[in-house]
């Protein structure tokens, strides 16, 4: 990083005293073509969705992933801290493996297929973290790019 101090300050002695330095000039488009890549990739990055495996409507972004090691009935599920286009059901106490809930269902708002549930309230102190989070599951789930 003292590199970038170093270059700062022949700017500012260049913008002061109008002289232009190639090594400057050089190490600005650097600077501008290391950002843009990084911008360009933590857009593709950001921009990674998980849609209804039915109907394609988007549910979430990757980057709202919490867990991928949940497990269901019905094999792997990933954890979300949000979940966007969903329609939730009533409220309702269900033992899992790791104790009492409190879950509403989660259903897609186009065609209506379960897809996981959100945790509305954990009883185990150790279980809390999932209170207010979403679980859906793997296979009713596609990931765009
Ligand atoms: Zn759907």
């Amino acid at each position: 990083m003292n590199m970038v101090k170093w270059v700062v300050a022949f700017m500012v002695i260049e913008e002061t005293f109008g002289i232009v330095c190639w090594f400057c000039s050089w190490q600005v488009t650097l600077f501008f073509l290391s950002d843009l890549k990084n911008s360009s990739m933590a857009d593709s990055v950001g921009t990674r969705l998980y849609s209804c495996f039915k109907c394609q409507n988007h549910l979430a972004r990757h980057d709202d992933i919490v867990s991928k090691n949940f497990q269901s009935r019905s094999g792997r599920a990933f954890l979300f801290s949000h979940v966007m286009n969903i329609v939730l059901g009533p409220k309702q106490e269900r033992q899992l493996i790791t104790g009492l809930h409190t879950i509403v269902d989660v259903y897609c708002n186009d065609c209506g297929e379960i897809l996981g549930w959100k945790y509305e309230k954990a009883y185990e102190e150790s279980q809390r973290y999932k209170e207010g989070k979403f679980i859906l599951e793997k296979y009713k789930i596609d990931m765009e790019n």
